[in-house]
Formats: structure tokens, C-alpha cells, sequence
């Protein structure tokens, strides 16, 4: 019988990884300053033997732990009625994915989402049947509440204005991109979302395709800002395709930031809302782009970490 590669028809299955020297130090990538914090768990990962999926789980869970932080976790700015719901996902080298939406209650949905992936045959759960899914799977029921995060919803009352605010204190959700010692990449989203959003509203962050996607064949991209943009332009899932088709990370990220700007022209004014772009590609070449200046992203690469501002559309 002919060698399996022998045949034509199989010929695009891939060769499997194998450690070579380009790849010895990782790279990890995540949106915003506070990116830092999340690179540093994720580099600690690598550095104890973690693969790709492990690294990025371990960056989002750094800053799920951060009560204080308004925009990841159970910390984070409630709805409308006063609740934090929370979304996230993670998607690994060999294309699964699991995702969490609108859940409540639980400190770590990057790890609730790694478990969907992992122990069910579904993608996403959302609500409730998220948190049933997370109780029954470990995850502890827990009723914290920021006091920062109160009393900003209390403020916003008062007017009950629902205006998102462009780069709000320079930090949102946060992606996460990572390449382990073999090459192989897997990403993460984790947010609370838009503050004061309307009841079960979801973003882009646990949308796969929207705010994260992966092909360990090309690269991966992920997405911070409004998610309303971003949904209507699948630009994590554009973005490897148009590296597929031999653009690098940033061309990718520029040219879905102009299709998005192009698709949300009639929506929404561009003043009105930011978008933000950040990949790489299997080589670790980095793109990022925004619409509106004021998005940074942070590099951990060669063993040094950094934050970067990205160029953007406008400026
Ligand atoms: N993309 C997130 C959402 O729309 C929020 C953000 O990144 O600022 O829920």
C-alpha cells in the first residue's frame, strides 16, 4: 500500500510541529496596557512547559482575578440592571473552540469556555445553562460586587445615558494571542463587555470568528472596541483569511479595519465608536490597527516584554 503522503489527494494534511529554534521563546500577545500583567502569567506558562491553549487560559485568568479591574471578570461594570454578565473564549491550535456568554456569577469564564470546549460537544453555552454547566464542572458560585463598579452604575442612573466611551481609561477586553516552544498558537478573549449594555446583550469577545480566531496553519487575530462593529464584520475570521491569501498582520489588520469602517458607515458615526485589531502570523510577525489613536497592545517576545501603540485609521 503507497505511503499516505504518497497520495495526491492528502497531500495538504500538515506535517507536525516540531520544536525548531525560532520558536524556543514563544511570543504572547495581548490588547492594552494591562495586557503586561496577562503576558507575564502567560510567559510563566511557557517557561513551566505549557502549550499554546494552557498560556493564553493562564493570561485570561490573571486578569478575571483582578477584582479591581472594570472591564474583565467579576469586578467588572454591570448592565443596564445592575448585573455583570460576563463573555469570553479560547480556541486552540487544532481549530476547537469553546465559549461563554452572558454568565454570571463565576470568576473565571475563560476557563468555563475551556471546559465547553474540552467536555462538550458544543460551542457556546450561554446564560444560565453556562452557569449550570460551570457549577456542575467545578466552578464555585461567587457574589462579588466592586464597590467602583456599583457606585459608576448608581452615577450613570442618574442620566441613564447609554453613550460608549472611544479607548475608555485605555483598557477594555482583553485578547490574547499566544505561540508556544513548538509553534503552535491558540488564543483568548475575556470581558464584561460594554458597560450599562442592555440585559443579555453579548459582544464580539466570545463570538468565534468576531473577537478571536485561530488557524495554526496562517495565524491568528483577535479584537477590543465596540462589539457591534465588529459582529457585523466577522474581522477576527477576515483577518486569517487575507494572511491566508499572503497579506501580513498588518496589512490584514488595516485592510479589515477599512471593511469595517465601510460596513458600519451607515450605522454608527466613526467618531462614535473605536475598533481594534491585533495578529500574528505562524513566522510571529505582528500586526495591529485601530480606527481612533489610543489603542496599545502588549508584546512578549524573545523573553521581553513591551507595550506598542498600534497606528490607526484616523488620528
Ligand atoms: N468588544 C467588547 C464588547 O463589545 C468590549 C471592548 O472590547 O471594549 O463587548
Amino acid at each position: 500500500m503507497a505511503a499516505l503522503s504518497a497520495l495526491p489527494f492528502l497531500s495538504f494534511i500538515p506535517e507536525k510541529k516540531k520544536p525548531v529554534d525560532r520558536y524556543k521563546k514563544g511570543l504572547v500577545l495581548s490588547t492594552w496596557n494591562f495586557g503586561l500583567k496577562a503576558n507575564a502569567a502567560a510567559a510563566i506558562t511557557l517557561q513551566n512547559g505549557g502549550k499554546a491553549v494552557d498560556m493564553v487560559e493562564a493570561a485570561g485568568r490573571e486578569m478575571e482575578s483582578d477584582l479591581t479591574e472594570l472591564s474583565i471578570g467579576l469586578g467588572g461594570l454591570p448592565d443596564r440592571e445592575g448585573h455583570t454578565t460576563l463573555d469570553a473564549c479560547i480556541m486552540n491550535h487544532e481549530g476547537k473552540a469553546g465559549s461563554v456568554c452572558f454568565l454570571e456569577k463565576i470568576m473565571h469564564p475563560v476557563s468555563v469556555a475551556r471546559a465547553i470546549m474540552e467536555k462538550t460537544p458544543h460551542v457556546i453555552l450561554v446564560g444560565d445553562g453556562a452557569q449550570q454547566f460551570a457549577v456542575e464542572n467545578g466552578f464555585s458560585k461567587d457574589n462579588y460586587v466592586n464597590p467602583a463598579a456599583e457606585k459608576a452604575w448608581k452615577e450613570w442612573l442618574i442620566k441613564s445615558e447609554y453613550k460608549p466611551v472611544i479607548n475608555i481609561e485605555n483598557h477594555d477586553t482583553i485578547g490574547i494571542l499566544a505561540q508556544d516552544a513548538i509553534g503552535n498558537l491558540s488564543g483568548a478573549c475575556t470581558t464584561s463587555g460594554l458597560a450599562f449594555k442592555m440585559r443579555g446583550r453579548v459582544g464580539d469577545s466570545p463570538i468565534i470568528g468576531s473577537g478571536l480566531y485561530v488557524d495554526n496553519e496562517v495565524g491568528a487575530a483577535t479584537a477590543t472596541g465596540l462589539g457591534e462593529t465588529i459582529l457585523r464584520s466577522c474581522s477576527s475570521f477576515l483577518i486569517v483569511e487575507l494572511m491566508r491569501q499572503g497579506k501580513s498582520p498588518q496589512e490584514a489588520c488595516e485592510e479589515a479595519i477599512h471593511r469595517l469602517v465601510k460596513i458600519n458607515e451607515h450605522i454608527i458615526k466613526i467618531e462614535d465608536y473605536q475598533a481594534c485589531f491585533l495578529a500574528c502570523n505562524t513566522n510571529g510577525d505582528v500586526g495591529a490597527y485601530s480606527v481612533h489613536p489610543g489603542f496599545t497592545y502588549a508584546i512578549w517576545k524573545d523573553g521581553k516584554p513591551e507595550v506598542l501603540p498600534s497606528k490607526s485609521l484616523l488620528s
